[in-house]
């Protein structure tokens, strides 16, 4: 095996600087995969087909054969980083920047940063943010739920003069990229999200993921009158004032506005189909922002390992090309 793994000083870091990573090495960045990927085995190698602890160590090319069933397998077999290129430090390194960056991190910033290819970094940080996602796939929210939407995309430059500026909310005058993240944030709980066409359709998303005992606090906008017949609801009505006799969608507010910089700061170019997994990695750095970034990057990384191949960007390139 590799020499010992910092694994303990990375849990424990209260940062994780990209010197720790690079100083850790190959061989430790490698040592800690296989310990976040076999963690019941505190890192020993067990095959992904029949489950035997027993294998052959193809020490050159880091690969494992099945001493049970012959099948021949890595660390990241089965994983969403299955068939990987990159080093093992890299991988990790785009990790802890992604997990780093509170506003998100740019695929375009990341190659520069680790001079590989901008495609390669641009699907990693996807694959990332997919595992990200799947913390909360299927969750519920209850208690006191926060739910508001907004636009994001499609951007069309306000006119210089005030009489030739249009009404943006008109559909002949939107760009067809215009999408809606509607947010439903438990309050001290988690956040979900979801992408739509227009504010209203978040009304379905609400009614599906938040239990019907919660109380659920909106805005004035009319949508949400819908939202009365299954929820206690509480209404603010952001003309008269921020918070009311208890209502209140700051958080919800709050995280928009983050996403929305995040989006337009960031990424500049976010296409509609991708809107979501940029709503759920801003969701996830919200819900875990008091943890430090060795931890941050520990979770992404255990979430990763656990994760199936991925449908969407398993040889995105090639299909796309
Ligand atoms: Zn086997």
């Amino acid at each position: 095996m590799t020499q010992a793994t910092p694994f303990l000083l990375l849990s424990k870091a209260r940062t994780l600087s990209m010197k720790d990573i690079y100083t850790m090495g190959e061989d430790g960045a490698y040592d800690l995969f296989c310990k976040m990927g076999w963690p019941e085995t505190e890192g020993k190698p067990v095959c992904p087909k029949c489950g035997s602890l027993d294998s052959y160590h193809i020490t050159t090319r880091r690969k494992f054969k099945c001493k049970d069933c012959a099948h021949q397998y890595s660390v990241t077999s089965g994983t969403i980083f299955a068939s990987r290129k990159l080093p093992f430090v890299d991988m990790l390194a785009c990790i802890a920047t992604v997990v780093n960056g509170a506003k998100g991190i740019s695929a375009l910033q990341l190659a520069r940063d680790t001079n590989h290819q901008h495609k390669s970094m641009f699907v990693l940080c996807h694959k990332i943010r997919e595992a990200m996602a799947s913390e909360i796939a299927g969750a519920t929210l209850s208690g006191t739920v926060e739910v508001d939407g907004c636009y994001v995309g499609g951007h069309i430059r306000p006119a210089n003069l005030a009489s030739e500026r249009v009404d943006r909310r008109l559909a002949k005058h939107q760009t067809g990229k215009r999408r809606v993240v509607v947010i439903a944030r438990e309050r001290k709980g988690r956040t979900l999200t979801t992408v739509t066409k227009s504010e209203a359709d978040g009304v379905a998303f609400v009614k599906a993921v938040v239990a019907a005992d919660a109380e659920v606090h909106a805005d004035e906008a009319s949508h949400w009158d819908a939202l009365h017949a299954k929820f206690k609801t509480m209404r603010i009505n952001h003309q008269v004032a921020y918070s009311l006799n208890g209502a209140c969608t700051n958080q919800a507010e709050s995280f928009l506005a983050r996403l929305r910089k995040m989006v337009e700061g960031q990424h500049h170019h976010v296409s509609p189909q991708h809107l979501h997994a940029y709503a759920s990695h801003a969701a996830w750095a919200e819900d875990h922002r008091r943890e430090d970034n060795g931890q941050l990057c520990h979770r992404a990384l255990g979430l990763a390992m656990a994760h199936p191949v991925s449908r969407t960007w398993k040889g995105y390139w090639q299909r796309s090309s």
